[in-house]
Protein backbone atom coordinates (compact mmCIF):
# COMPACT_ATOMS: atom_id res chain seq x y z
CA UNK A 1 0.00 0.00 0.00
CA UNK A 2 1.70 3.25 -0.94
CA UNK A 3 -1.16 5.57 1.57
CA UNK A 4 0.45 6.47 5.15
CA UNK A 5 -2.34 9.49 6.00
CA UNK A 6 -1.75 8.00 9.51
CA UNK A 7 1.41 9.59 9.72
CA UNK A 8 3.08 12.63 10.46
CA UNK A 9 6.87 13.34 9.24
CA UNK A 10 8.86 16.48 10.77
CA UNK A 11 11.84 17.03 8.93
CA UNK A 12 14.76 19.58 9.88
CA UNK A 13 16.12 21.94 7.23
CA UNK A 14 19.42 23.70 7.93
CA UNK A 15 19.84 27.43 6.56
CA UNK A 16 20.36 28.73 3.12
CA UNK A 17 17.90 28.11 0.06
CA UNK A 18 20.01 25.32 -0.94
CA UNK A 19 18.89 23.36 1.83
CA UNK A 20 15.26 24.56 2.52
CA UNK A 21 14.53 23.62 -1.50
CA UNK A 22 15.67 19.46 -0.93
CA UNK A 23 13.81 19.46 1.76
CA UNK A 24 10.54 20.82 0.64
CA UNK A 25 10.43 18.92 -2.31
CA UNK A 26 10.85 15.72 -0.04
CA UNK A 27 8.04 17.13 1.67
CA UNK A 28 5.92 17.32 -1.09
CA UNK A 29 6.87 14.15 -2.02
CA UNK A 30 5.89 12.81 0.68
CA UNK A 31 2.27 14.44 1.04
CA UNK A 32 0.97 13.80 -2.79
CA UNK A 33 2.62 10.67 -3.45
CA UNK A 34 2.28 9.03 -0.01
CA UNK A 35 -0.47 11.40 1.76
CA UNK A 36 1.79 12.15 4.89
CA UNK A 37 1.29 14.82 6.60
CA UNK A 38 5.16 16.65 7.20
CA UNK A 39 5.88 19.66 8.81
CA UNK A 40 8.88 21.26 8.09
CA UNK A 41 10.96 22.90 10.71
CA UNK A 42 13.25 25.72 9.26
CA UNK A 43 16.71 26.89 11.10
CA UNK A 44 16.70 30.46 10.29
CA UNK A 45 19.10 33.38 11.22
CA UNK A 46 18.65 37.03 11.58
CA UNK A 47 19.79 37.76 8.24
CA UNK A 48 17.71 35.95 5.83
CA UNK A 49 19.12 35.46 2.33
CA UNK A 50 17.59 37.76 -0.36
CA UNK A 51 16.79 34.74 -2.58
CA UNK A 52 14.36 33.63 -0.27
CA UNK A 53 12.04 36.41 -1.80
CA UNK A 54 13.16 35.49 -5.66
CA UNK A 55 12.27 32.12 -4.99
CA UNK A 56 8.47 31.09 -4.87
CA UNK A 57 8.35 27.70 -3.61
CA UNK A 58 6.00 25.30 -3.83
CA UNK A 59 4.18 23.61 -0.80
CA UNK A 60 1.50 20.78 -0.99
CA UNK A 61 -1.16 23.23 0.89
CA UNK A 62 -2.94 20.58 2.47
CA UNK A 63 -0.84 18.35 3.97
CA UNK A 64 2.42 20.22 4.12
CA UNK A 65 3.52 23.26 6.64
CA UNK A 66 6.56 24.93 6.60
CA UNK A 67 7.82 26.33 10.66
CA UNK A 68 10.32 28.78 10.50
CA UNK A 69 12.24 28.39 13.88
CA UNK A 70 13.36 31.56 15.57
CA UNK A 71 16.49 32.61 14.17
CA UNK A 72 19.45 31.98 16.14
CA UNK A 73 22.44 34.18 16.48
CA UNK A 74 25.71 33.11 16.53
CA UNK A 75 27.38 35.88 16.00
CA UNK A 76 29.11 35.48 19.82
CA UNK A 77 30.56 31.54 17.93
CA UNK A 78 31.95 33.01 15.08
CA UNK A 79 34.97 34.62 13.14
CA UNK A 80 35.79 36.30 10.04
CA UNK A 81 36.95 32.54 9.41
CA UNK A 82 34.29 30.49 10.16
CA UNK A 83 33.88 28.36 7.12
CA UNK A 84 30.20 27.38 5.60
CA UNK A 85 29.54 23.85 7.82
CA UNK A 86 30.87 25.42 10.80
CA UNK A 87 28.59 27.68 10.89
CA UNK A 88 25.63 25.42 9.69
CA UNK A 89 26.26 23.13 12.17
CA UNK A 90 26.71 25.85 14.79
CA UNK A 91 23.17 27.15 13.88
CA UNK A 92 21.72 23.80 14.30
CA UNK A 93 22.80 22.97 17.58
CA UNK A 94 21.95 26.73 19.17
CA UNK A 95 18.81 26.19 17.33
CA UNK A 96 18.31 22.46 19.58
CA UNK A 97 15.97 24.43 22.19
CA UNK A 98 13.47 25.80 19.59
CA UNK A 99 13.26 22.51 17.58
CA UNK A 100 12.55 20.51 20.42
CA UNK A 101 9.49 23.19 22.03
CA UNK A 102 8.46 23.18 18.44
CA UNK A 103 7.74 19.25 17.88
CA UNK A 104 6.42 19.51 21.62
CA UNK A 105 4.32 22.15 21.18
CA UNK A 106 2.83 20.52 17.80
CA UNK A 107 -0.73 19.10 17.65
CA UNK A 108 0.30 16.11 17.02
CA UNK A 109 3.81 14.68 17.99
CA UNK A 110 5.28 13.42 14.37
CA UNK A 111 6.13 9.60 13.93
CA UNK A 112 9.41 10.09 12.99
CA UNK A 113 12.53 13.07 12.76
CA UNK A 114 13.83 13.56 9.13
CA UNK A 115 17.05 15.71 9.55
CA UNK A 116 19.05 16.63 6.48
CA UNK A 117 23.14 15.72 6.88
CA UNK A 118 24.22 19.19 8.89
CA UNK A 119 21.55 18.45 11.31
CA UNK A 120 22.51 15.16 13.11
CA UNK A 121 22.90 16.64 15.98
CA UNK A 122 19.19 17.63 16.59
CA UNK A 123 19.23 13.22 15.88
CA UNK A 124 18.67 12.73 20.23
CA UNK A 125 15.60 14.89 20.34
CA UNK A 126 14.41 11.97 17.86
CA UNK A 127 16.01 9.29 20.52
CA UNK A 128 14.18 11.65 23.54
CA UNK A 129 10.95 11.28 21.87
CA UNK A 130 11.24 7.83 21.08
CA UNK A 131 10.53 8.21 17.02
CA UNK A 132 12.23 6.73 14.28
CA UNK A 133 14.94 9.01 12.88
CA UNK A 134 16.02 9.62 9.40
CA UNK A 135 19.09 11.43 7.76
CA UNK A 136 18.25 12.97 4.31
CA UNK A 137 21.03 13.63 2.10
CA UNK A 138 20.12 15.51 -0.50
CA UNK A 139 22.93 14.57 -3.61
CA UNK A 140 24.47 11.10 -4.11
CA UNK A 141 25.12 7.55 -3.20
CA UNK A 142 28.94 8.54 -3.62
CA UNK A 143 28.77 11.55 -1.54
CA UNK A 144 27.15 9.76 0.99
CA UNK A 145 29.71 7.27 0.96
CA UNK A 146 32.20 9.36 1.43
CA UNK A 147 30.63 11.21 4.14
CA UNK A 148 29.80 8.09 6.32
CA UNK A 149 33.63 6.57 5.32
CA UNK A 150 35.60 10.00 6.36
CA UNK A 151 35.78 8.83 9.82
CA UNK A 152 37.87 5.85 8.74
CA UNK A 153 40.01 7.91 6.19
CA UNK A 154 40.79 10.19 9.09
CA UNK A 155 41.83 7.58 11.14
CA UNK A 156 44.41 5.92 7.88
CA UNK A 157 45.52 9.07 6.38
CA UNK A 158 48.04 11.17 7.38
CA UNK A 159 48.52 15.27 5.84
CA UNK A 160 46.40 16.84 3.52
CA UNK A 161 43.73 15.00 1.38
CA UNK A 162 44.63 17.50 -1.24
CA UNK A 163 48.65 16.09 -1.28
CA UNK A 164 47.56 13.07 -1.60
CA UNK A 165 49.82 11.18 -4.63
CA UNK A 166 47.02 8.10 -4.36
CA UNK A 167 43.18 8.20 -5.46
CA UNK A 168 40.99 7.93 -2.04
CA UNK A 169 39.51 4.84 -1.43
CA UNK A 170 36.04 3.92 -0.22
CA UNK A 171 35.25 -0.35 -0.04
CA UNK A 172 33.50 -1.06 -3.28
CA UNK A 173 33.11 2.78 -4.73
CA UNK A 174 35.05 4.62 -7.31
CA UNK A 175 37.71 6.12 -5.96
CA UNK A 176 37.65 9.85 -5.06
CA UNK A 177 40.93 11.89 -6.62
CA UNK A 178 42.49 14.24 -4.28
CA UNK A 179 41.77 17.27 -5.93
CA UNK A 180 37.95 16.38 -5.63
CA UNK A 181 37.37 16.10 -2.20
CA UNK A 182 34.54 17.74 -1.02
CA UNK A 183 35.09 21.37 0.64
CA UNK A 184 35.45 20.99 4.71
CA UNK A 185 38.03 17.83 3.40
CA UNK A 186 40.49 20.80 2.14
CA UNK A 187 42.06 21.98 5.27
CA UNK A 188 42.25 19.24 7.99
CA UNK A 189 42.97 22.30 10.64
CA UNK A 190 39.67 24.07 10.04
CA UNK A 191 36.92 23.07 12.44
CA UNK A 192 34.83 22.47 9.65
CA UNK A 193 36.48 19.21 9.20
CA UNK A 194 35.73 17.82 12.81
CA UNK A 195 32.07 18.82 12.01
CA UNK A 196 32.23 17.05 8.70
CA UNK A 197 33.74 13.87 10.72
CA UNK A 198 31.73 14.38 13.53
CA UNK A 199 28.69 14.07 10.97
CA UNK A 200 29.78 11.32 9.18
CA UNK A 201 29.90 9.31 12.71
CA UNK A 202 26.50 10.51 13.66
CA UNK A 203 24.79 9.33 10.32
CA UNK A 204 24.78 5.68 10.96
CA UNK A 205 23.55 6.36 14.38
CA UNK A 206 20.12 7.30 12.76
CA UNK A 207 17.97 4.53 11.50
CA UNK A 208 18.55 4.51 7.57
CA UNK A 209 20.05 6.85 5.17
CA UNK A 210 17.44 8.51 2.25
CA UNK A 211 19.32 10.36 -1.01
CA UNK A 212 18.23 11.88 -3.64
CA UNK A 213 19.45 9.50 -6.45
CA UNK A 214 18.01 6.37 -7.97
CA UNK A 215 19.03 2.84 -8.54
CA UNK A 216 19.93 3.05 -12.09
CA UNK A 217 21.88 6.28 -11.35
CA UNK A 218 24.78 4.88 -8.65
CA UNK A 219 24.08 0.97 -9.20
CA UNK A 220 27.76 0.46 -7.64
CA UNK A 221 27.70 2.51 -5.24
CA UNK A 222 24.46 1.62 -4.13
CA UNK A 223 25.23 -1.87 -4.13
CA UNK A 224 28.42 -1.03 -2.15
CA UNK A 225 26.48 0.79 0.52
CA UNK A 226 24.56 -2.38 0.98
CA UNK A 227 26.41 -5.29 0.65
CA UNK A 228 30.29 -3.56 0.80
CA UNK A 229 31.53 -5.56 4.18
CA UNK A 230 33.83 -2.78 5.44
CA UNK A 231 30.82 -0.37 4.36
CA UNK A 232 28.30 -2.33 5.97
CA UNK A 233 30.84 -2.27 9.64
CA UNK A 234 30.94 0.83 9.70
CA UNK A 235 27.33 2.16 8.38
CA UNK A 236 25.12 -0.90 9.26
CA UNK A 237 21.70 0.71 8.85
CA UNK A 238 19.44 0.54 5.64
CA UNK A 239 20.03 3.23 2.57
CA UNK A 240 17.31 4.39 0.31
CA UNK A 241 17.32 6.11 -2.91
CA UNK A 242 14.27 7.83 -3.43
CA UNK A 243 15.14 10.16 -6.10
CA UNK A 244 15.35 11.88 -8.64
CA UNK A 245 12.93 14.72 -6.80
CA UNK A 246 13.40 17.93 -7.96
CA UNK A 247 10.93 21.60 -7.75
CA UNK A 248 8.10 20.95 -10.01
CA UNK A 249 7.96 23.99 -12.81
CA UNK A 250 7.13 27.34 -11.27
CA UNK A 251 5.60 29.31 -13.90
CA UNK A 252 7.39 32.57 -14.18
CA UNK A 253 4.81 34.64 -15.11
CA UNK A 254 2.48 35.50 -17.78
CA UNK A 255 3.94 38.04 -18.68
CA UNK A 256 8.21 36.65 -18.69
CA UNK A 257 9.89 38.01 -20.95
CA UNK A 258 12.21 35.53 -20.76
CA UNK A 259 10.83 32.23 -21.83
CA UNK A 260 8.96 34.46 -24.72
CA UNK A 261 12.42 34.96 -25.49
CA UNK A 262 13.18 31.49 -25.24
CA UNK A 263 10.05 30.53 -27.10
CA UNK A 264 11.84 32.32 -30.50
CA UNK A 265 14.58 30.29 -29.98
CA UNK A 266 15.34 27.31 -32.30
CA UNK A 267 15.12 23.92 -29.71
CA UNK A 268 18.27 22.54 -27.80
CA UNK A 269 19.92 25.73 -29.24
CA UNK A 270 19.78 27.83 -25.76
CA UNK A 271 23.04 27.23 -23.05
CA UNK A 272 22.13 28.25 -19.58
CA UNK A 273 24.68 29.53 -17.40
CA UNK A 274 23.90 29.86 -13.93
CA UNK A 275 26.40 28.81 -10.91
CA UNK A 276 23.22 28.29 -8.21
CA UNK A 277 22.27 30.12 -5.46
CA UNK A 278 25.36 31.30 -4.11
CA UNK A 279 28.19 30.71 -6.59
CA UNK A 280 30.28 33.69 -7.80
CA UNK A 281 33.39 33.81 -10.39
CA UNK A 282 36.34 36.75 -10.15
CA UNK A 283 36.06 39.28 -12.39
CA UNK A 284 38.80 37.62 -14.58
CA UNK A 285 36.62 34.43 -14.95
CA UNK A 286 33.45 36.64 -15.39
CA UNK A 287 35.66 38.52 -18.49
CA UNK A 288 36.95 35.34 -19.98
CA UNK A 289 33.08 33.72 -19.49
CA UNK A 290 31.56 36.64 -21.18
CA UNK A 291 34.45 36.66 -24.36
CA UNK A 292 33.90 32.64 -24.47
CA UNK A 293 30.43 32.89 -24.82
CA UNK A 294 30.58 35.58 -27.22
CA UNK A 295 32.93 34.11 -29.29
CA UNK A 296 31.19 30.70 -29.82
CA UNK A 297 28.46 32.60 -31.29
CA UNK A 298 25.85 30.41 -29.44
CA UNK A 299 22.71 31.18 -27.66
CA UNK A 300 22.54 31.99 -24.11
CA UNK A 301 21.01 33.22 -21.07
CA UNK A 302 23.51 33.75 -18.38
CA UNK A 303 22.42 34.62 -14.74
CA UNK A 304 24.62 37.11 -13.63
CA UNK A 305 25.79 38.15 -9.82
CA UNK A 306 29.12 40.67 -9.47
CA UNK A 307 32.20 38.90 -9.21
CA UNK A 308 34.00 38.02 -5.92
CA UNK A 309 36.87 40.34 -5.94
CA UNK A 310 36.35 44.15 -5.27
CA UNK A 311 34.00 46.03 -3.70
CA UNK A 312 30.29 44.27 -4.73
CA UNK A 313 28.63 47.20 -3.88
CA UNK A 314 30.11 49.08 -6.50
CA UNK A 315 29.35 47.02 -9.37
CA UNK A 316 25.27 47.04 -8.31
CA UNK A 317 25.67 50.77 -8.24
CA UNK A 318 27.11 51.24 -11.05
CA UNK A 319 25.46 48.72 -12.93
CA UNK A 320 23.73 51.22 -15.60
CA UNK A 321 26.95 53.07 -15.76
CA UNK A 322 28.29 51.88 -19.15
CA UNK A 323 27.35 53.07 -22.68
CA UNK A 324 24.61 50.23 -22.87
CA UNK A 325 23.46 48.38 -20.04
CA UNK A 326 26.20 45.76 -19.82
CA UNK A 327 27.26 45.55 -16.30
CA UNK A 328 30.26 47.11 -15.27
CA UNK A 329 32.08 44.08 -14.48
CA UNK A 330 31.61 42.97 -18.02
CA UNK A 331 33.85 43.88 -21.29
CA UNK A 332 32.37 47.14 -22.69
CA UNK A 333 29.74 46.79 -25.24
CA UNK A 334 28.82 42.84 -24.48
CA UNK A 335 25.24 43.62 -24.37
CA UNK A 336 25.25 45.19 -27.39
CA UNK A 337 27.37 43.11 -29.44
CA UNK A 338 25.29 40.01 -28.07
CA UNK A 339 21.90 41.72 -28.00
CA UNK A 340 20.30 39.11 -30.97
CA UNK A 341 21.45 36.13 -29.07
CA UNK A 342 22.22 36.24 -25.67
CA UNK A 343 20.33 37.29 -22.27
CA UNK A 344 21.63 38.56 -19.20
CA UNK A 345 19.83 38.06 -15.89
CA UNK A 346 20.51 39.57 -12.88
CA UNK A 347 21.17 37.51 -9.27
CA UNK A 348 18.04 34.62 -10.32
CA UNK A 349 16.16 32.89 -12.76
CA UNK A 350 13.06 30.62 -12.57
CA UNK A 351 15.59 27.49 -13.32
CA UNK A 352 13.35 24.93 -13.23
CA UNK A 353 11.24 26.29 -15.85
CA UNK A 354 14.20 27.44 -18.19
CA UNK A 355 15.89 24.10 -18.10
CA UNK A 356 12.51 22.62 -19.04
CA UNK A 357 12.02 24.76 -22.40
CA UNK A 358 12.16 22.60 -25.09
CA UNK A 359 15.02 25.63 -26.49
CA UNK A 360 17.41 25.26 -23.94
CA UNK A 361 20.05 22.59 -25.44
CA UNK A 362 22.75 22.73 -22.63
CA UNK A 363 23.55 23.76 -19.04
CA UNK A 364 26.98 25.60 -17.64
CA UNK A 365 26.14 24.78 -14.18
CA UNK A 366 28.11 24.45 -11.13
CA UNK A 367 26.93 20.96 -10.25
CA UNK A 368 25.07 21.75 -7.15
CA UNK A 369 22.93 18.66 -7.25
CA UNK A 370 19.71 20.31 -7.18
CA UNK A 371 20.71 21.77 -10.29
CA UNK A 372 21.98 18.90 -11.55
CA UNK A 373 19.37 16.98 -11.34
CA UNK A 374 17.01 19.40 -12.73
CA UNK A 375 19.27 19.44 -15.72
CA UNK A 376 19.21 15.85 -16.26
CA UNK A 377 15.45 14.72 -15.80
CA UNK A 378 14.95 17.59 -18.61
CA UNK A 379 17.23 15.66 -21.08
CA UNK A 380 19.56 18.63 -20.50
CA UNK A 381 23.46 17.72 -20.86
CA UNK A 382 25.78 20.31 -19.03
CA UNK A 383 29.46 21.82 -18.95
CA UNK A 384 30.59 21.04 -15.96
CA UNK A 385 31.73 23.99 -13.55
CA UNK A 386 32.32 23.15 -10.05
CA UNK A 387 33.12 25.53 -7.53
CA UNK A 388 31.85 24.54 -3.85
CA UNK A 389 30.87 21.77 -1.40
CA UNK A 390 30.91 18.56 -2.84
CA UNK A 391 30.44 19.74 -6.92
CA UNK A 392 34.51 18.55 -8.02
CA UNK A 393 33.01 15.35 -6.99
CA UNK A 394 29.43 15.85 -9.34
CA UNK A 395 31.02 17.39 -12.11
CA UNK A 396 33.47 14.13 -12.27
CA UNK A 397 30.91 11.66 -11.61
CA UNK A 398 28.76 13.75 -14.25
CA UNK A 399 31.86 13.14 -16.58
CA UNK A 400 33.29 10.01 -16.06
CA UNK A 401 30.38 7.52 -15.08
CA UNK A 402 27.30 9.11 -16.12
CA UNK A 403 28.73 10.69 -19.51
CA UNK A 404 26.25 14.16 -19.77
CA UNK A 405 28.80 16.59 -19.07
CA UNK A 406 32.14 18.09 -20.31
CA UNK A 407 34.52 19.75 -18.12
CA UNK A 408 37.56 22.58 -18.62
CA UNK A 409 40.36 20.98 -18.39
CA UNK A 410 41.72 22.92 -15.52
CA UNK A 411 39.65 23.20 -12.06
CA UNK A 412 37.59 26.57 -12.05
CA UNK A 413 38.36 26.81 -8.52
CA UNK A 414 41.99 26.56 -9.30
CA UNK A 415 43.07 28.70 -12.31
CA UNK A 416 40.68 30.87 -14.86
CA UNK A 417 39.11 29.10 -17.42
CA UNK A 418 40.25 30.70 -20.80
CA UNK A 419 37.78 32.06 -23.03
CA UNK A 420 39.10 29.52 -26.25
CA UNK A 421 38.20 26.87 -24.28
CA UNK A 422 34.87 28.05 -22.98
CA UNK A 423 34.64 29.07 -26.34
CA UNK A 424 35.24 25.22 -27.40
CA UNK A 425 33.02 23.87 -24.83
CA UNK A 426 29.94 25.53 -25.71
CA UNK A 427 30.21 24.70 -29.14
CA UNK A 428 30.90 21.13 -28.17
CA UNK A 429 27.41 21.16 -26.39
CA UNK A 430 25.29 22.86 -28.50
CA UNK A 431 26.42 22.25 -31.78
CA UNK A 432 28.90 19.44 -32.22
CA UNK A 433 28.01 15.38 -32.33
CA UNK A 434 29.34 14.90 -28.44
CA UNK A 435 26.22 17.32 -27.30
CA UNK A 436 24.15 15.22 -29.59
CA UNK A 437 25.27 12.00 -27.91
CA UNK A 438 25.71 13.62 -24.40
CA UNK A 439 21.52 15.25 -24.80
CA UNK A 440 20.97 11.32 -25.71
CA UNK A 441 22.19 10.32 -22.59
CA UNK A 442 20.70 12.73 -20.43
CA UNK A 443 16.94 11.95 -22.12
CA UNK A 444 17.78 8.27 -21.39
CA UNK A 445 18.37 9.82 -17.57
CA UNK A 446 14.90 11.65 -17.45
CA UNK A 447 13.57 8.36 -18.25
CA UNK A 448 14.87 6.31 -15.96
CA UNK A 449 14.17 8.72 -13.52
CA UNK A 450 10.75 8.69 -14.19
CA UNK A 451 10.47 5.07 -14.26
CA UNK A 452 12.24 4.76 -10.63
CA UNK A 453 9.74 7.74 -8.99
CA UNK A 454 6.47 5.93 -10.85
CA UNK A 455 4.40 3.32 -8.96
CA UNK A 456 6.61 0.06 -8.37
CA UNK A 457 9.59 1.91 -9.34
CA UNK A 458 12.79 1.60 -6.89
CA UNK A 459 12.36 5.00 -5.71
CA UNK A 460 9.07 4.77 -4.85
CA UNK A 461 9.00 1.39 -3.60
CA UNK A 462 12.20 2.59 -1.31
CA UNK A 463 10.00 5.37 0.43
CA UNK A 464 7.29 2.96 1.17
CA UNK A 465 9.52 0.69 2.28
CA UNK A 466 10.42 3.61 4.60
CA UNK A 467 7.24 4.95 5.63
CA UNK A 468 6.08 0.66 6.59
CA UNK A 469 8.51 0.87 9.49
CA UNK A 470 7.66 4.00 10.48
CA UNK A 471 4.10 3.23 10.49
N1 LIG B 1 18.07 28.40 -8.40
C1 LIG B 1 17.12 29.10 -9.12
N2 LIG B 1 17.50 30.25 -9.77
C2 LIG B 1 18.77 30.72 -9.74
C3 LIG B 1 19.74 29.99 -9.01
C4 LIG B 1 19.36 28.84 -8.35
O1 LIG B 1 15.95 28.71 -9.18
O2 LIG B 1 19.04 31.74 -10.36
C5 LIG B 1 17.68 27.17 -7.72
C6 LIG B 1 18.02 25.96 -8.55
O3 LIG B 1 16.95 25.68 -9.45
C7 LIG B 1 18.21 24.87 -7.50
C8 LIG B 1 18.76 25.64 -6.32
O4 LIG B 1 18.41 27.01 -6.52
O5 LIG B 1 16.99 24.27 -7.16
C9 LIG B 1 20.27 25.54 -6.21
O6 LIG B 1 20.61 24.31 -5.67
P1 LIG B 1 21.95 23.54 -6.05
O7 LIG B 1 22.00 22.29 -5.23
O8 LIG B 1 22.05 23.38 -7.50
O9 LIG B 1 23.11 24.52 -5.67
P2 LIG B 1 23.45 25.36 -4.36
O10 LIG B 1 22.77 26.65 -4.54
O11 LIG B 1 22.98 24.58 -3.17
O12 LIG B 1 24.92 25.49 -4.46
Amino acid sequence: DSSFSNLHVAILSSPGMGHLIPVVVLANRLAAHHNVRVTVLQVTTAVAPPESKLLNLHVHKELVQIIQLPPVDISHLVGPSTQVVTQLCLMVREALPVIRSAIDAMDRRPDALFVDHFGTDALPIAAELNIAKYVYVPSTAWFTALTVYCPVLDQEIEGEYVDQLEDLRIPGCKPIRPEDVVEPMLDRNDQQYDEYVRMGKQIPLSDGILFNSWEDLEPKTIQALRENQTLRSIVNIPVYPIGPLRRPIEPAGPTSELISWLDRQPNESVLFVSFGSGGMLSTEQMTELAWGLELSCQRFIWVVRPPTRGRMDDAYLSIHNTSDDTPTYLPEGFSTRTRDVGLLVPTWAPQVEILSHPAVGGFLSHCGWSSTLESITNGVPMIAWPLYAEQRMNATFLVEEVGVAVRPGVLPTKQVVGREEIERLARSLIEHKEGQRMREKAKQLKLSGMDSLGHGGSSYKSMCEILSKIG
